[in-house]
């Protein structure tokens, strides 16, 4: 199952930033993600975004606690 990792797109600036949420694929399609409040780190501009503002991305392997030939 991919780990997705939610960026949002700020409506201030444009700047795309990572929320910081985890959220495996099935979950995501899953969630309501109604209304969360994500402040945007480029200018401050602090906002709601509804799960059609998210940007998926699959979260990077090496980021993976569990992934093979990280440093120890
Ligand atoms: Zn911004």
């Amino acid at each position: 199952m991919p780990r997705l990792l939610l960026m949002v797109r700020c409506r201030a600036c444009g700047e795309e930033f990572d929320t910081g949420i985890r959220i495996d694929a099935r979950n995501f399609t899953r969630a309501t993600l109604a209304a969360n409040y994500h402040t945007c780190p480029a200018c401050g501009q602090r906002g709601t975004y509804h799960k059609t503002d998210y940007l998926a991305r699959e979260e990077p392997a090496l980021a993976r606690r569990d992934a093979p030939g990280s440093p120890a």
